[in-house]
């Protein structure tokens, strides 16, 4: 039977083209009912949002804010919220599949989502990011739930807002709902472990990698973009089993030592400085300079579209572990896969953080802690098997390793939706 395929959706933005055109490499390869294949291409629900707030100096301003619910065919959805001063309909609606395809891929039980707010967090005073957190908590929550919706964090936002969030649906219900919210402080139902989930999980699959290529990490090479929560993770576990972290960099540049950074010292200085040069413990590099340095293992771990059809014959690196969302365009994909380099998908790289939310939610709705070797285990213990199924199916399909990972969870969510049926 043939589908007509609908006109590009008003929010057709660059990161949005660039999801549906991974999604299409692997669909194809599938081979899927066009009919579920249309239905994935676009999100099961997205809802814009205003959020007017006071600001401390008076005025209203007006921001706007988003929250798009992907797919729910696995389970509730789940998926960060960013607050960035770039966030948009596309680029939100592109984040919510890739947690739809991540969450299938390493096995939850959970659907994909994602928010965001238009801001820019850092000029914000930590009043006017509480009064934006609880009215953009108050205007999506029609769409919200422990067991519809369970926003997380994001680029942008942190254990904080996270509470505020937390707490504004328990105000709106009249009860607590910790289960509302991953992300949180340990203090009100937020799990050990969580804040360091998502460079941890980089770091379990850069070892499998490592050992598949037969790279000894102990002394290798590693250069990171972004120093914030995955990032910085990352670069402290990798410098303590002997990596040798050479470059970081935050949205204001990078800083190069040929003979290993300080990570400990370096985070301490960049807590009050953002500006990482000015603590003198490297040489001042920029952030494209940064992707373009010899090493064994590149981690981009910061915004989309970082590695492109310009600069991806310029990377050197053996192993590309995606800490960020969608660093890599798909033209780079291919000269990547060219060049041999070994790419650890986003989807798979960085699916620590929800893995870990998802043990939250769960410790949550059973009121039922449990010990962080127990976590670090498990989760290890998820991305490994991950890891190694993806390899069966690249030798075994003749794909390159996101095609393989996308295959994996796009056909979870594609069984599952065939079996349920189309409703009515
Ligand atoms: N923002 C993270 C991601 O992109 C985690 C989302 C969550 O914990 O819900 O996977």
């Amino acid at each position: 039977m043939k589908i007509e395929r609908r006109e590009k959706p008003e929010f057709y933005t660059p990161t949005y083209e660039m999801a549906l055109k991974q999604f299409d490499i692997a669909a194809e390869k599938l081979n899927l009912d066009p009919n579920v294949t249309e239905r994935l291409r676009a999100p099961k629900r997205a809802l814009i949002v205003n959020v007017p707030i006071r600001m401390d100096n008076g005025t209203v301003k007006v921001f706007q804010g988003y929250r798009v619910q992907h797919s729910m065919v696995l389970g509730p959805a789940k998926g960060g919220t960013r607050y960035h001063q770039d966030v948009n309909l596309g680029e939100v609606t592109a984040l919510a599949m890739w947690m739809s395809w991540k969450s299938a891929l390493i096995g939850l039980p959970l659907g994909g989502a994602k928010g965001g707010i238009r801001c820019n967090p850092k000029e914000m005073s930590r009043a006017e990011l509480q009064r934006l957190t609880r009215r953009y908590a108050t205007e999506i929550f029609p769409l919200i739930g422990p067991e519809r919706d369970i926003p997380g964090p994001d680029v942008g936002t942190n254990e904080q807002i996270m509470a505020w969030l937390m707490d504004t649906y328990s105000m709106q219900v009249g009860y607590s709902v910790p289960g509302i919210a991953t992300g949180k402080p340990v203090s009100i139902g937020g799990s050990l472990g969580r804040f360091e989930a998502t460079g941890r999980g980089v770091v379990y699959a850069t070892e499998e990698a490592a050992k598949k290529l037969s790279i000894n990490l102990n002394g290798a090479s590693v250069v990171i973009q972004g120093f914030g929560n995955v990032g910085y993770v990352a670069a402290k576990i990798l410098s303590e089993i002997g990596c040798k972290v050479i470059a970081v960099s935050n949205s204001k540049g990078g800083i190069y030592n040929k003979n290993g950074l300080d990570i400990k010292r370096l985070y301490e200085f960049s807590k009050d400085n953002p500006v990482l040069s000015e603590g003198k413990y490297g040489d001042n590099i920029t952030n494209q300079e940064l992707l373009e340095l010899k090493c064994d293992i590149l981690i981009p771990a910061a915004l989309s579209a970082q590695i492109t059809g310009d600069n991806a014959k310029r990377i050197t690196c053996r192993i590309l572990a995606e800490g960020a969302n969608g660093p890599t365009t798909p033209e780079a994909d291919q000269i990547l896969i060219d060049k041999g380099i070994f790419l650890i998908p986003d989807i798979l790289a960085n699916s620590g953080g929800v893995t870990v939310s998802y043990f939250e939610w769960v410790q949550d709705l059973q009121n039922f802690f449990w010990k962080e070797k127990e976590i670090n285990e498990k989760l290890k213990d998820i991305i490994v098997g991950a890891f190694n199924n993806m390899m069966i199916l690249t030798e075994k399909e003749k794909v390159g390793s996101r095609t393989a990972a996308l295959m994996m969870g796009i056909k979870k969510i594609a069984e599952a939706m065939l079996i349920r049926g189309l409703y009515p």
